[in-house]
Parts: structure tokens; sequence; C-alpha cells
């Protein structure tokens, strides 16, 4: 089909519909994705295109006023967040957790009241087997759900430690489709690779009726063949079909066509909740994920900072706001508390070490900051002239300042839970005592001091800890480092030179760890303004081809380097090795 024919199909009014175009080709769904989508798209943003399509636009116009007064009634269609943080995102390099720190970034998503949590790869791992199983015992709300490849080990394993969340525990399997990873990667023909998906799903399914598969590099797939594979696998039990984009490689209207043209050619495609899952390489990640929906897309698979793989995913927050922001003109909602957006950001960047971009949305430290006089001026006279959405709906409450020497145990606990920190009593005891030792060196104890305190003093009890360190330093010495540490439970002590205190410090603790990993990265910053701030220190070390970070913080900047080592090495001691498949 071309031209006109084509018309009027493309022009139906599809929920939320902002991409018109051309499908050619999508009669007998036999030619590759170029033909299918035709050569003249436009992209419209409710903004006028060229003067041969206004009668076009100006239909299309219509269209989308008509949707935005849909829009107002309460008739929203309800997205499904499947936060992959702790999988797709804990995957990416310096974001590895051990299984304490995946079950505080689970309560968190308990808060935020997303849909499923992918809580990771049980067979990569006994430590991603156990954080799955632990967060499946532990989690109320959230389904859960586990990846694993097409194979019956990988099933298996998946749903023993999946099988402790009852019905809320979801397997989701995958094989890649693409002629490019199935010639390479697979080694397999296309019909081999239908077949192991089909084998696949049945195999999850006889476990569990929750049963998603993914067509890993579903966007460089033959579209007939797509087609095939998610009907096979539908008829097959599974009941979410992800369609991910795990190469970064498309653009909106594309996306929308490929989501489109399976709602139109899976006879089944009803039976199925179809899920996106993007990633951000050409920075486009949430923009594809507004258009999946808007084709017809129903869960949609991000992670809290957009953290993940490479460039990372589509970030949880934005999109997020992005529907509740433009309600007037996206007829979608989700299920998510967003005054936890703010508090889950934090508590990953404390967990990781890993701070986010000051500009970015949403979460970023100035993404409500208003400098520019202009702006504040407009601010002081009405919000609304700058403020598309407030701070508070996103969690990100006004006062900086919290806490002094006088607050006491509630008031630090309220605190505390409102940044995110859910901590158990031997946790919080030992937090307040940090912070009372705090509050006797600095006036005023800010939020971003109590996520430090918090981050040191959460920590499991890992291999190596460090009792005391004391430097000798100074324009007339050499610098000694004596530095005492416990190891496996045993004390252990020794003395270094070096060139300056914090190398002196680390040569003594790669002495006493027999550690042969390298030292990447050292930064050094003030968590607050004044000279009695606590010193933030963040290293990265690398071993091999892992990479971790590690951070420390203490008024006393040799201590706060220290810290930060001992963290990066015990985070690299428990890093095993893993599976790196991904989707
Ligand atoms: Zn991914």
């Amino acid at each position: 089909m071309t031209g006109s024919q084509s018309r009027e199909p493309a022009l139906k009014a599809y929920e939320g519909l902002f991409f018109q175009g051309e499908l050619g080709g999508t009669a007998d769904g036999s030619k590759p994705l170029p033909q299918i989508l035709g050569q003249r798209f436009f992209y419209f943003m409710g903004l006028k295109t060229s003067m041969r399509e206004n009668k076009r636009s100006r239909r299309t116009l219509k269209g989308v006023q008509t949707m935005a007064k849909a829009a107002k009634k309460d008739d929203r269609r309800i997205i499904r967040i499947f936060d992959t943080t702790l999988r797709d995102g804990e995957q990416a390099p310096g974001n590895s957790m051990n299984i304490e720190e995946k079950l505080r970034i689970a309560k968190q998503l308990q808060k935020l009241n997303v849909d499923v949590i992918e809580a990771g790869f049980p067979i990569a791992s006994d430590g991603d087997f156990e954080a799955v199983k632990k967060i499946a015992q532990t989690i109320k709300g959230p389904e859960i759900a586990g990846l694993c490849r097409s194979s019956e080990k990988d099933i298996d394993r998946a749903w023993e430690a999946l099988k402790y969340a009852g019905e809320k525990g979801r397997i989701h399997t995958f094989i890649a489709t693409s002629d490019i990873h199935m010639k390479y990667k697979l080694q397999m023909e296309p019909d081999k690779v239908l077949a192991a998906a089909v084998k696949a799903v049945k195999r999850a399914a006889s476990y569990t009726p929750n049963v998603e598969f993914s067509c890993e590099d579903a966007v460089r797939t033959r579209l007939p063949f797509l087609a095939e594979v998610v009907e096979a696998v539908i008829a097959a039990g599974a009941t979410t079909v992800n369609i991910p984009d795990t190469v970064g490689y498309t653009i909106p209207f594309e996306y929308f066509n490929i989501i489109k043209y399976l709602k139109d050619n899976v006879p089944n495609i009803d039976k199925a909740i179809i899920s996106v899952h993007c990633h951000n390489d050409l920075g486009l990640s949430v923009a594809n994920s507004i258009a999946a929906i808007q084709a017809g897309a129903g869960q949609v698979e991000c992670t809290i900072n957009g953290i993940g793989e490479r460039a990372g995913n589509c970030s949880l927050e934005e999109f997020v706001m992005i529907l509740k922001t433009r309600g007037d003109i996206l007829p979608f909602a989700t299920n998510i508390v967003t005054e936890q957006l703010t508090p889950a950001s934090r508590l990953l960047t404390t967990v990781t070490g890993i701070a986010v971009q000051p500009n970015k949305s949403i979460v970023g430290a100035n993404a409500f900051a208003h400098e520019a006089g202009i702006h504040q001026h407009g601010m002081l006279m009405e919000k609304t002239t700058y403020e598309i959405m407030t701070p508070e709906s996103v969690g990100l409450s006004a006062s900086a300042i919290v806490l002094g020497k006088h607050s006491g145990h509630h008031a630090l606990r309220k605190r505390l839970v409102e940044l995110g920190h859910d901590l158990d009593d031997e946790k919080f005891r030992r937090t307040f005592d940090r912070f009372k030792e705090l509050a006797d060196l600095k006036k005023e104890i800010f939020d971003e001091d109590l996520d430090a305190i918090v981050s040191d003093e959460i920590r499991e009890e890992d291999q190596y800890k460090l009792d005391h360190v004391t430097v000798t330093c100074g324009s007339f010495a050499v610098a000694t480092a004596t530095v005492q540490m416990e190891i496996n439970g045993v004390t252990v002590r020794t003395a270094e030179l070096g060139d300056g205190p914090v190398d002196s410090t680390f040569k003594a603790i790669k002495k006493l760890t027999k550690s042969k990993a390298k030292l990447t990265q050292y930064n050094v910053g003030s968590i607050t303004g004044g000279t009695d701030a606590q010193g933030e220190v963040t290293v990265r070390v690398t071993e091999g081809s892992h990479a971790v970070v590690g951070k420390g913080a203490s008024t006393d900047i040799i201590v706060a380097s220290a810290k930060a080592y001992i963290h990066a090495l015990n985070r690299l001691s428990n890093k095993q090795k893993r599976l790196t498949d991904v989707i």
C-alpha cells in the first residue's frame, strides 16, 4: 500500500497519537523494517509541520484536542512500572550492591509503589540468587521478577528464588531474535530460536502463570519474525511480552510503529501486556518509552536515576513525571507515589556512591533551583511562571538545615525516614552515635551529612574493617601512615612511608589486604560548606574487568580516604564472577 490508500488508517486516532505516517507494506507483513515504515513520515509534537501537510496537521491537532479532553476525565490507562534498578542497573560498572543494599533499595521501591521489581539474575551468581530470594521473601506489594536465559537450568534456578513471592513471583526469560544476534551470538537458525523461546515459556509457565518473555534486540529484529515469536510465546503462556531496544538504537516514531505493527499483526496480542525496555545510548530512552505507550504498550521498564548498562535505561523519575505533568495531553497514569522519587534517588546515590549530574531532570541538585534573577522575580510573583511541577511533588522538601546537637532520637529517625533511610534498631543506634559525634564538631547537620553517615554505618560486616589510622606528615617529614585493620576478624597493623599522607595510608592498606587492585580515580569533596564540613572521598579501583566505587566520609580527610579505599576493596572482594548477559 502506498499514497492516499494508507493515509486514512495511519490517521486513525490511536491513544495519545502524535506520530503519523504512511505504513507501506504492512498488509502482508513480509517486508523488512525500512519499507514497512515507508518514506513520508512526519513527526508531530503539537507544532505545525510543512505547508503541504497543513490539512493533515489540522486533522491531527483536532485529534490531539479530543484526546486532551479525554485525558481530563478519570479514564487514564494505567501504565505498569517495572523497575530494573536491581538487575539492569546493578549490572552497570560501579553499581554493584550487596544483598543488604539491594534489600534497602527494594524497600524503597515498595514505598514508591512500583508494579514490578526485577530483583536480579538468579543464575548469575550465588549472591544474585540470595538477593532475589531475600527480596521475594521480604517485599510485599510489588511483583518480584527474576531474569533467566531460555534454558531449563536458568528457569529452574530463577523459580527456586522467586517461589517465595508466591503468586507475585514473575519469571522473566529471554532470547535474542535479531539476525545479528542469532547469527553471531547464539549461532542458531531462526526456527531453533523460536522453538527455544516457546520451550522456555512453557517451562516457566509450568511454575507460574506470571511469565514475561523478552525478544532481546527486538528493535533490530525483522518485524514479521518478531510478530511470529510474540504470537508463539503468548500462545505458550507468556502474559507479558517485552520488546526491548537493547542497544539504544531506535527513535520515537520508529518505535511507535514497531509496537503498532505488533498490535496490528499479532492475532493474540490482547492476551498479553506489551512491555518496553529502552536504553539511552542516543539519549532517547524516555522519549521512546512515551512513544511506545502511545502505540499501546502497557508496561515500561526503567531504573532509578536512569542507571543501567552503558548509557543506562529509561529513567523512572523522568517517565513518571512526564505522565503526571502532561496529564492534560497524555491519557495515562502510573501507580507511583511521586513524593518518594527524591528519597529513592538519594538512597541509590548513597548506596552506589555514584552521584547524579546536577542538571539531571527531576532529581538533579539544580532541577528546581531558579537562580537567574529574572526567574527569581517571576517565581516570587507567581510560582507557575517558571515552575511546571512543584519540588514537593517529587519529595524535595524545602528546608536544607535539619538537625543540630540537641536533636534527639525521634527527630533523627523522622528525618532519616524522609530521606529514604529506614534503618533497623542496631543500625539506627550506630547512626545516632555517629550523628552525635558529628554534631559536637559541626553546628548544623544537613541532609547530605546524614546520607554520608548512613552510607558509612549501614555497611554489612565486610571482610575488611578500619580500626585506626594515624599519619605524620608536613613539609619536613616523610609522610608515614600507621594503619590498624580487622581482616576477617583478625587485627593486623602496619606502617608505610609514602608520597604524602593519602599515598602512605593507601600503601599500608594495600599491604595489609594484599590487594592487587589498581586505584584509577580519587576525588575529594566537601559534603557541605564551611571548614568544619565533612570531607567525602570517592575512589574507583579496578581489578581485571571489575571496577568498583568506594566512598567514605569524615571530618578528617585522611580517615575519609582510608574508609573509601577499604569500602572499594570490600566491594571488589564481594563481587563474584558473574554472567554478563543482558537484554
Ligand atoms: Zn537492558
